[in-house]
């Protein structure tokens, strides 16, 4: 089996605090995820360093966007053109599919949060065409967003036809991989079958130590909008991860059979 983050922030989201490098050296170096999704607020500016870097820390990225429709959050995945904001879920999930990506609702009904309900999700699904872009629901955020609400949204997403996902909203490093997917394979593209096949399962973890987000959080936002990045890195050149040799012996004993 294999795990991803689906939703992670970069410092090209106006509210986050790590630089791509950073996220990807910690990744690497403190998670067990295979894959993870850049998706920051409505910008893909920073994905073409992130998929570009990926392979010196043995992850693969999927390039993405967290779009913030008129109708609430939405992730977009394997996109490579920007996809505008403020436009209704069904015309953003058109411009989605059109460019061959798909997407997942994210964080829907979080408190606070410009966020999807699930009756809009479910009557968009009704029109032609959409529901083989819009394939997912982020049916577990790790972020403080309504933590809360957490177990409700994960067991109305049940109902829906959709691939069931779990992702951590990171703004910080030390929250990624809090809230993960699990799917077949190992592989961006084998996790994008699972997606559309609505074959993923939610791993979170079991207590969301709430406040020490807060402790982390609080100081690096502050500092972010004093113009500082707290968690920089300098891209390494010279990584080859034993967890990457770890991850292609898993390839090898890994059969859809089993
Ligand atoms: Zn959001
Ligand atoms: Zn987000």
């Amino acid at each position: 089996m294999g795990y991803a983050d689906l939703h992670i922030h970069t410092i090209h989201s106006y509210d986050a605090t790590a630089s791509v490098a950073a996220v990807l050296q910690y990744v690497a170096n403190h998670t067990d995820l295979d894959v993870i999704a850049i998706t920051d607020h409505d910008t893909i500016s920073g994905i073409n360093e992130a998929v570009d870097l990926a392979p010196r820390y043995g992850i693969e990225v999927i390039p993405g966007c967290e779009v913030s429709t008129a109708d609430g959050h939405l992730l977009a995945l394997f996109i490579h053109r920007p996809v505008p904001a403020g436009l209704s879920l069904i015309e953003t999930v058109e411009l989605i599919g059109a460019q061959g990506g798909i997407c997942i609702a994210a964080h829907p009904m979080a408190f606070g949060i410009n966020s999807l309900t699930f009756t809009t999700i479910q009557n968009a699904l009704l029109k032609p065409g959409i529901s083989q872009v819009l394939v997912g629901v982020e049916a577990f955020n790790g972020s403080l967003i309504s933590s809360w609400r957490n177990p409700m949204v994960e067991r109305i997403s049940q109902t829906l036809p959709l691939a069931q996902t779990g992702n951590s909203d990171s703004h910080i490093l030390e929250t990624i991989g809090q809230g993960s997917t699990e799917f077949f394979g190992y592989t961006a593209r084998e996790l994008r079958c699972a997606l559309i096949a609505a074959d993923t399962r939610v791993r979170k973890v079991p207590n969301l130590d709430c406040f020490g987000i807060i402790d982390r959080y609080v100081p690096r936002i502050m500092l972010r909008k004093m113009g500082w990045v707290t968690d920089n890195r300098t891209p390494q050149t010279n990584l080859y991860f034993a967890r990457e040799k770890n991850l292609i012996q898993n390839h090898q004993s890994y059969s859809p059979q089993n």
